[in-house]
């Protein structure tokens, strides 16, 4: 545990691009960092308006960005899904520990359905790394 919280830091993300992907909003922060460090199954905790930050799963990490994908729940993702190119999102991350493989057996990766918080967030850049 030690080792992961050694990886997580505490930075600025730039909004770098806003899209939709079906019912979720999808915002993608410039965080050289915290991308570099990111593997699949990981978290961040992103600053969301409010005293607490919220977690969200890292839906992609490319380069030197991170992209979390959320559905509107309340006022935090309310907050975030109004943001706009250039806002500046305080993060610390990545967090958690990721996910392993077997480098023994066959890999299966499964998500409950399509959604992030029914946890495909994760399972999509750990099912890209194992092609
Ligand atoms: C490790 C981790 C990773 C996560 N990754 C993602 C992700 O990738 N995408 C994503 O959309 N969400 C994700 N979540 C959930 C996300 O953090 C919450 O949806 C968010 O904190 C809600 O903040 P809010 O201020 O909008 O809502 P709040 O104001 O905190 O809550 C508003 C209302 O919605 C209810 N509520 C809050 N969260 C949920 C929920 N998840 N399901 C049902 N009801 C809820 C609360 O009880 C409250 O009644 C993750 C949570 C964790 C712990």
């Amino acid at each position: 545990m030690t080792d992961v919280l050694a990886e997580a830091v505490e930075t600025t993300g730039h909004v770098v691009a806003i899209e939709r992907i079906g019912e979720y909003q999808v915002l993608t922060l410039r965080a050289p960092e915290v991308a570099r460090r990111t593997i699949p199954g990981q978290f961040a905790m992103i600053e969301a308006g409010c005293l607490l930050r919220r977690p969200f799963s890292i839906f992609r990490a490319v380069g030197d960005a991170i992209s979390v994908a959320f559905d509107v729940i309340g006022d935090g993702t309310r907050w975030l899904a109004e943001r706009s190119l250039g806002d500046e999102l305080a993060i610390s991350g990545p967090l958690g520990t990721g996910f392993s493989l077997d480098p023994e057996g066959p890999t299966v990766a499964v998500s409950g359905r399509l959604g992030p918080r029914a946890s495909s967030a994760p399972t999509k850049p750990f099912a890209c790394s194992i092609r």
